[in-house]
């Protein structure tokens, strides 16, 4: 039998982009090269008895409603509002940087009407340049040097390996500062945890009689010889998998930063008092997350993992360097070309190159497959 279209990979872009061609009637192959569905989502349940998330922290949040009303339909949401601490000067302490985190690091008691002020103040004596043009201008603009480098500097050369001068002040705009006491890691209307897990939920998406999934598939082992299945020249290729390997690096690699991440269950109810623990000064890894703060499931015992980020590996970000942006743009006019036909979509953190939330692959793919149908 042919197919009409053709999906590679199975994580959430990939899911949500079958699910809606295989709804419009089309007869949908779904590649995966791993053995599990769901991407960087997928989560499994653990001994411990606490559902762990395979890739590191993953809290679904967005603003777009249809987004959330299109997931809502293979899962419900444990509505959970995401929280984190940060370690320093060894407290953990409200991060996003709220009024409680002024007043415990500086031992002052500000008020909510007197923080822009406060804020104004450590800025005016801060050296940066605008309109900022890098991840450390964009942070020390907002809450100036001391802070910055408490919170945000160690933080990230450990994450991305580089001085936050080579990086996008896009990456800065991700985390707000709070005047008040919200303590929130998100402010997006719909927040939560998929119930059963997102590996669950991907398994529903993919659950519909046009679709066909193939794991343990690599798309470039077999593409030459997908003929009596699939016709490139007729049906619809979507791709989610890394931008540069599509076009055979042509102009070169593009940095896709990689995570080691660590689990430990540990023998006892809570290890930590948040869901997440950020560590920007101490220690190799970034931070730590405790799932059953999420999932709310009960065991005597906890999981927890550790993240410890590096240069190559299985990719989890874009990196948002000029070169790296420089060199995605080249690859998006070829994407551009393609998409132009009507039979090509690339969506996805990894085929776009994007530092997307799991609601924005969702979205991109949703607003993708609409436009070629
Ligand atoms: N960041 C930081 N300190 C923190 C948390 C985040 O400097 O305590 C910076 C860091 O550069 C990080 C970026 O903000 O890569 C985005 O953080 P986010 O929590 O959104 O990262 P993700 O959950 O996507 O890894």
């Amino acid at each position: 039998m042919k197919y009409d279209c053709l999906v590679i990979g199975a994580g959430l872009s990939g899911c949500t982009a079958a699910r809606l061609l295989a709804e419009a009637d089309k007869k949908v192959l779904v590649l995966e090269k791993g053995r599990n569905i769901a991407g960087n989502c997928h989560d499994y349940l653990s001994e411990a008895g606490v559902t762990v998330h395979t890739h590191g922290p993953h809290i679904f949040h967005t603003v777009y409603k249809e987004v959330w009303d299109f997931l809502s339909r293979f899962t419900s949401f444990r509505l959970f509002q995401h929280r984190v601490l940060s370690y320093v000067h060894g407290m953990t302490v409200p991060f996003p940087i709220n009024r409680d985190t002024l007043n415990a690091v500086f031992g002052e008691n500000i008020s909510t009407q007197d923080v822009q002020e406060f804020l104004k103040q450590e800025v005016k004596n801060s050296d940066f340049k605008v309109p900022s043009e890098n991840f450390q201008d964009a942070v020390v603009c907002q809450i100036g040097e001391r802070l910055y480098e408490l919170f945000y500097k160690n933080y990230t050369i450990k994450q991305w390996g580089r001085d936050p001068k080579e990086l996008s002040a896009d990456v800065a705009a991700r985390i707000p500062v709070r005047s008040n006491r919200d303590n929130r890691y998100f402010s997006d209307k719909y927040q939560g945890i998929p119930i059963g897990g997102y590996t669950k939920m991907a398994e529903k998406m993919l659950d519909h009689p046009n679709i066909t999934l193939m794991t343990g598939c690599d798309y470039f082992q077999i593409k030459d010889n997908l003929g009596s299945l699939y016709d490139a020249e007729k049906g619809i290729t979507v791709y989610t998998g890394t931008l540069d390997q599509f076009f055979e690096y042509k102009y070169g690699n593009l940095e896709y930063r990689s995570l080691d991440i660590q689990f430990k269950t540990v023998d006892k109810e809570f290890y930590q008092e948040a869901p997440v623990v950020n560590y920007p000064n101490d220690y190799d890894f970034t931070r730590i997350t405790e799932f059953k703060h999420m999932t709310g499931e009960k065991s005597d015992k906890t999981v927890i993992c550790m993240e410890y980020p590096k240069q190559t590996g299985h990719p989890y970000y874009a990196v948002l360097t000029k070169e790296n942006m420089e060199k995605r743009a080249k690859y998006m006019e070829e994407v551009k070309a393609l998409e132009k036909t009507g039979r090509f979509i690339f969506t996805g953190r990894l085929a776009e190159y994007k530092y997307y939330n799991m609601d924005q692959a969702v979205k991109s793919a949703m607003d993708k497959v609409r436009g070629v149908l």
